[in-house]
């Protein structure tokens, strides 16, 4: 007898182990690893993943499996096992870790469909009966027939038919509208003579029927006959016309849309570079390389010719790249170059658009796929390479269940297929570069500009001395001047501000003193409510300051601007100026993103303002002048990365100015101009920043030298939250070593999120090897709340956010 091993989708840690069912004589041969079956499971029918199937089982007595939910399997056998290798070690439930690699379509509500793609002569008898001519039915019509599941999956794999998966709800298929006449032609034209000689358009629209009496797309004779839907109106009203919508196929890229692109020639730096990859890739063997190489280095081409060969010798690629920079502009370079072999993941895309992008991996109908992070679980078989542009982006870490690093799953992939990782980046990780100084990563360098083009000059602005002078405004002299210059010339700019109005630090604006945590080195902040500054990392805390501590000046306050302020102040001092704000607001709409940037792109505005969603990928020749507004805000997080975050975003902005011919200037301006991140990052010299945060990682004995382990608790009651947070310390103190480290409790940066309360406390630790098995007695401990009593515990290993 056949059984199969289940994780079902409940998710409790109760559940979190495999549950066995018999497979029922009926779905003998087509159960397999990787499919979803519905199982019972107490009184109720639930989902559940197989990932193995046996012949003996330890309890007797076994409930069948009810159905299965694929004919085929939606994870490969490696992909299971990285489910279960994710589940250990960020300690997430099985189950969520299986959910995690699948396209969101399989998670929603959805009905089966048949698909007929082959020749309809080579199909099953009953399955053609079942068609009666039909190009394709709802699956259920097959099993009321009681086709057998194995009839159904041998004309699968023959390619006769296919299984598709309709989502319900609206935004499953492309429906775009489409006008026919709804009358023979003959009563068009009675219709035509019965029209007013004033109705000119519609005696237009009719008369157009009457030469073409077929269907057409709606904005396509709108176009033509230069006319608005107003006229069309009254004819369908009248039943002359209809409207009809019609399903086209999801298809977000056009294919002929790109022109097709050769591999260049490779520069002598690129040709170092990609020689040891290609020779990983040949021979099949397992490493990561870091490519370290300045911006307009020609990386992707690096990443192309890579991949190129990859392709030839049969094999498939992964290509990452952060969410925000996966702009038509990304997308273009691999499409332009492999064409219809190439699948794109994105979250624009529709859950339908994403789920036909995924097939086409699941079916090998390409070989490359470019996503944001979550493609790292694309299922392929047979992979050549992983490659993770702007490796150093934090989006590459999931936030929520499970928290896993796409570095971590794509080196995991890599050992599985046996196939090089690149890490590609401007600037590094601390962490990279320094498994690359040790030899652990193969370092790759770039160090030059394509065609001799240098990096633009970057003018450092002290805006403590603008206050000096008088100037009040949020633009310094020079930054107001070189924008007049600018469109002077017709050229354009970029003015970048951290984030949307939200800061938490305070700040003297006349000599840039910081309130800083006498014992974490970090930023403290400011809470409104009491009028404190306290530190997310310990629990010290002192009272807000009504003269600046340093200086004496009563200048000293919460720092922050909005997008929209500097818009608004920026509008006033530069009237004739077009500006196109870009930030959450502006790109909230599907589609704003993009249609900003085109109408940025056609010059249709002087200035582009916006947060760090202008910081990447951008690329429009005509910009040479970056502004960066207030280096500060992101210097003076509370997060001990805060500087490494200042040299990559100063770094990363500064790339966008001079692309093409043109020259480029970048003006930073800042009250604390002489930080080691803003001097070095103006200077484009990496490798001293490297160097100097490494020693002030080691002082404060931050990562990479020391790893830390977030622990949040959160409930309603804050009482409760507190209580259970100081027991949490307690037995951490109890079960981890005497080097060790515990910060807190305290509260989280965001205290309180949609009512409930949050507390944390870090670890801090060099050599814990028992740490995974103390958090899971942790959880263990605190089950019965966490099942019963609507209590929160998160754990998150390496965390990139402190909130
Ligand atoms: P990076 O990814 O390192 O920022 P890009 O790949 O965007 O750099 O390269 C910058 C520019 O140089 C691009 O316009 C690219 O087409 C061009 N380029 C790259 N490699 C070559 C080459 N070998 N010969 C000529 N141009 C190249
Ligand atoms: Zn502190
Ligand atoms: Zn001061």
């Amino acid at each position: 007898m056949d059984i199969a091993r289940v994780i079902v989708d409940v998710p409790t840690s109760q559940t979190n182990r495999t549950f066995d069912y018999k497979i029922p004589p009926h779905l003998e041969g087509v159960v397999d690893t990787g499919m979803r079956v519905i199982v019972p499971f107490g009184p109720r029918k639930i989902m559940g993943f197989v990932i193995g199937i046996t012949d003996e089982s330890k309890h007797d007595r076994l409930k069948a499996i009810g159905d299965v939910m694929d004919l085929t399997p939606v994870l490969t056998g490696e992909l299971l096992e990285l489910g279960r290798w994710i589940a250990d070690t960020t300690l997430c439930l099985h189950i969520s870790a299986l959910q995690a690699m699948l396209p969101q379509v399989l998670k929603a509500k959805y009905e089966k469909e048949i698909h007929i793609i082959g020749d309809r002569e080579q199909l099953p008898d009953r399955i053609q009966l079942v068609s009666n001519g039909r190009g394709y039915f709802p699956f259920d019509d097959v099993t009321e027939a009681g086709i057998p599941y194995s009839v159904v999956q041998k004309a699968m794999k023959e390619g006769t038919i296919e299984l598709r998966y309709k989502v319900k709800g609206k935004e499953t298929l492309k429906k775009i509208p489409y006008i026919a006449p709804a009358v023979p032609v003959d009563t068009l034209y009675e219709e035509y003579e019965g029209l007013s000689k004033q109705a000119k358009k519609q005696r237009l629209i009719t008369s157009y029927f009457i030469e073409y009496p077929t269907e057409i797309e709606e904005k396509k004779l709108l176009e033509e006959l230069n006319t608005t839907k107003a006229s069309l109106k009254p004819l369908i009203d009248k039943g002359t016309l209809s409207r009809v919508y019609k399903e086209v196929y999801r298809s977000p890229y056009e294919e002929d849309a790109f022109e097709r692109t050769e591999p260049l020639t490779l520069t002598e730096e690129q040709k170092d570079a990609i020689t040891p990859i290609w020779r990983s890739v040949t021979e099949k063997r397992h490493e990561t390389f870091l490519l370290h190489g300045v911006t307009g280095s020609g990386k992707t081409e690096v990443y192309l010719q890579s991949i190129q060969q990859v392709i030839e010798e049969g094999r498939e690629a992964i290509v990452l790249v952060p969410e925000i920079a996966l702009t038509p502009q990304t997308v273009e370079r691999f499409k332009s170059r492999f064409g219809s072999n190439v699948a794109v993941l994105h979250s624009a895309l529709s859950k339908g658009e994403k789920f036909d992008e995924w097939r086409k991996v699941q079916r090998k109908e390409v070989q490359v796929v470019v996503g944001a992070r979550s493609a790292i679980f694309a299922p392929f078989q047979n992979l050549g390479i992983i490659i993770i542009d702007e490796e150093h982006e934090t989006s590459y870490k999931q936030e929520d269940h499970p928290r896993y690093h796409a570095r971590d799953v794509a080196i995991y992939r890599g050992e599985q297929h046996d196939c090089p990782i690149v890490l590609g980046s401007a600037t590094p990780t601390l962490e990279t570069y320094a498994r690359a100084k040790k030899g652990v990563y193969t370092l790759l360098s770039m160090t030059k500009r394509m065609n001799e083009a240098s990096m633009p000059e970057v003018e450092r602005i002290d805006m403590r001395e603008e206050l000096h002078a008088g100037n009040r405004s949020m633009f310094s002299r020079s930054l107001f001047d070189k924008i007049q210059e600018r469109m002077a010339k017709g050229e354009q700019t970029v003015l970048f501000l951290n984030r949307r109005g939200y800061s938490t630090f305070v700040m003297c604006r006349d000599c840039g003193h910081v309130s800083e945590c006498p014992h974490c080195d970090i930023a403290l902040t400011y809470h409104r409510k009491n009028d404190r500054l306290k530190c997310h990392y310990c629990s010290y805390e002192e009272a807000m300051p009504t003269v600046c501590p340093s200086c004496e000046s009563d200048t000293i306050r919460y720092f922050g601007t909005g997008t929209q302020k500097i818009e608004e102040s920026l509008q006033q001092l530069l009237p004739e100026a077009r500006i196109i704000r870009m930030d959450v607001d502006t790109t909230r709409q599907k589609g704003a993103h993009e249609r900003l940037l085109t109408k940025f792109g056609n010059k249709e505005a002087d200035i582009l303002l916006g947060t760090q969603m202008i910081a990447k990928g951008l690329d429009f020749g005509n910009v040479t002048l970056v502004g960066v507004l207030a280096a500060d805000s992101l210097l003076h997080l509370p997060d001990f990365r805060s500087s490494e975050k200042t040299f990559q975003l100063l770094t990363q902005v500064s790339g966008r100015a001079g692309r093409d011919k043109l020259p480029g200037e970048v003006v930073v301006q800042s009250y604390t101009p002489e930080h080691y991140s803003i001097e070095m990052a103006s200077q484009y010299d990496y490798e001293s920043f490297y160097l100097k945060e490494m020693k002030m990682r080691k002082l404060g004995q931050y990562p990479p030298y020391y790893f830390l382990t977030l622990v949040t608790v959160s409930h309603p009651n804050q009482l409760y939250a507190m209580d259970v947070i100081r027991k949490v310390v307690t037995f951490l103190q109890e079960q981890l070593s005497e080097e060790t480290v515990i910060l807190g409790p305290t509260p989280s940066p965001l205290a309180r999120i949609k009512d409930r309360y949050r507390h944390q406390c870090m670890i801090k630790y060099r050599n814990e090897p028992n740490l995974t098995k103390v958090m899971k007695r942790l959880f263990q401990l605190y089950e019965d709340e966490i099942q019963n009593k609507d209590l929160q515990l998160t754990i998150d290993f390496q965390p990139y956010h402190m909130m």
